[in-house]
């Protein structure tokens, strides 16, 4: 059974990761929301967890995530360790009765994303995904232009997501396939949920070649270059790398009636423009930045009070990472993957 949840309980979360991502988004994301803070950070080590709690103001540290989770004033946890420990630690916090929010990629395979899901289900709980870039702005205006028929049928996409590693985060994602490394499982995955929101559509199938130029190692890839076919047929190529710094970053779609151009939106940051042109000429969108993790973990907040839907579902993580694996597959043995179809009923 879930925790009692309703709009007038202080709910206190549990970071489950002494991570980058938590340090620099979430604790803020968090913390901003009306009724909600940190209230105990889990590391597997005592000390990172104290340095951590100490900087960021969290009332408790713990290297026990059992502990953790016995922690009455945590009534909701953000999963945002290293990737393969994502599936366990979800299946234990809905176990216990948390709300979930997880990092991407849910898991390495796919049985152990649906778990989690179905974990989450079961329990009562709440499920998201942290697919942060549905949140943006300039995303959520290209879905709706789309949605209007502003660019008629969608026929393309392009993606254009090759950007640099910044060194504090050259680890494991270059050097540890067995946590889940790769550009494939880090930005790809993002790539192809935002394409779903965007298009409203599903991926059906991939190709793709990948690239391991000069910071991946152990078969881990760091650049790749990917076609994705749409069920509403639209072809989506895909650029993605941790190698590339001065490329800039952006997305387009092109229909039968126009063009969307995204400029300096696949990014953590509220920024970005977007640019309707068709035969009328060219029109700069006029767009309301807000921060894309507050916004995410705004949505996340709703749902657990019973106002609205999450951002990106379990379900969405689920389809985020079949695409992705497709991808990996398809570079591997250089061929065509197909994606099944992963209504609510096959999870
Ligand atoms: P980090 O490498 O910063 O943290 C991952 C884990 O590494 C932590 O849980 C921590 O373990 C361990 N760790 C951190 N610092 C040290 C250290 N000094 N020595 C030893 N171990 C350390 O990962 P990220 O924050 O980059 O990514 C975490 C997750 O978030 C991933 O799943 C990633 O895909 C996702 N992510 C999502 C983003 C988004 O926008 N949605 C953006 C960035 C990442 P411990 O907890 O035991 O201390």
């Amino acid at each position: 059974m879930s925790q009692q949840t309703t709009a007038s309980t202080r709910m206190g979360w549990g970071l489950i990761g002494a991570s980058t991502i938590a340090k620099e988004h979430m604790v803020n994301a968090i913390n901003a929301q009306a009724g909600h803070h940190v209230q105990a950070v889990f590391s597997t080590s005592q000390e990172r967890a104290e340095n951590f709690a100490s900087v960021a103001g969290i009332p408790k540290a713990y290297d026990s995530l059992e502990a953790l989770l016995a922690d009455s004033q945590v009534q909701i946890v953000y999963i945002s360790t290293t990737n393969e420990l994502h599936h366990a630690q979800v299946l234990t916090a809905a176990a216990a009765g948390k709300h979930v929010l997880c990092e991407k990629p849910l898991a390495l395979n796919l049985k152990d994303a649906q778990e989690m899901v179905k974990a989450c289900e079961k329990a009562g709980v709440v499920m998201a995904t942290n697919h942060h870039l549905r949140n943006a702005a300039t995303h959520q205006a290209m879905r709706d232009l789309i949605a209007s028929g502003a660019i008629g049928q969608p026929l393309f996409a392009r993606v254009f997501h090759a950007v640099y590693l910044p060194p504090h985060l050259q680890g494991w994602r270059l050097d540890q396939p067995q946590a889940g490394g790769g550009v494939i499982l880090d930005i790809t995955v993002h790539d192809m949920d935002t394409l779903r929101f965007t298009l409203n559509s599903e991926p059906i199938e991939v190709v793709g070649m990948s690239q391991t130029a000069s910071m991946a190692q152990q078969g881990l890839e760091d650049g790749v270059m990917a076609v994705v076919r749409f069920a509403n047929g639209t072809l989506a190529q895909l650029h993605d790398a941790f190698t590339v710094k001065n490329a800039g970053t952006g997305i387009e779609y092109h229909g039968d009636k126009g063009s969307l151009i995204g400029k300096n939106v696949m990014t953590q940051q509220p920024v970005g423009e977007v640019i309707l042109r068709n035969a009328n000429g060219e029109t700069n969108i006029e767009l309301n930045h807000h921060n894309l993790y507050v916004k995410g973990v705004a949505s996340f907040c709703d749902a657990v009070h019973q106002r609205g839907p999450v951002a990106a579902t379990g379900l969405d993580g689920v389809k985020s990472l079949a695409a992705a694996l497709a991808v990996v597959k398809a570079c591997q043995l250089g061929t065509r993957q197909t994606i099944g179809s992963l209504d609510s009923e096959g999870v």
